[in-house]
């Protein structure tokens, strides 16, 4: 069976702004609910304040930036202590500029309309993440009859 490949999803820490409440639902959702053997989230606090762990998994392994606005905090702070990201997903791309700049808000005061806006969002890092598995398939699907086993739905 193939080595499980791993991908870094980095939220942004927006805590100012309801963009950055659903990046870090949505990256939660990878995490627990929809990848959760081949999500590792890191923590961009830790990042910043020089986290030699957290720094070098963003080096040796793909790398996902789910950002609250264009401002792109979680992509440049991965880019400039680790390496580049494979992909950016931007909440205020897929909720709205307006909506994502709204006040944020504590989990226990979401609505459904709020929840919605997570699944879209983790719908899209699902949909990105999916890509870079298959792109790191070490085993190409024309070789095999059935799943490799890495995660990349191959097969
Ligand atoms: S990317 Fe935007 S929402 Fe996220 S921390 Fe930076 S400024 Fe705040």
């Amino acid at each position: 069976m193939a080595e499980e490949t791993k991908i870094g999803v980095v939220s942004c820490s927006g805590e100012d702004c309801l963009g950055g409440t659903i990046s870090r639902l949505a990256t939660r959702k990878m995490m627990d609910e929809i990848r959760p053997d081949h999500t590792v989230t890191i923590c961009l606090p830790l990042f910043l304040a020089g986290g030699q762990e957290e720094r070098m998994f963003a080096k040796e392994y793909p790398t996902i930036a789910v950002d609250g606005c264009s401002k792109a905090c979680a992509k440049r702070a991965t880019e400039k202590y680790s390496g580049k990201v494979n992909s950016v997903v931007f909440v205020s791309d897929l909720i709205g500029g307006e909506m994502a700049e709204s006040p944020a808000l504590s989990t226990r005061d979401l609505t459904a309309e709020h929840r919605a806006m997570v699944d879209k969002v983790a719908a899209e890092v699902t949909r990105q993440f999916d890509v870079i598995l298959s792109a790191n398939c070490k085993e190409p699907t024309a070789s095999k009859a059935s799943s490799c086993g890495c995660g990349c739905n191959c097969g």
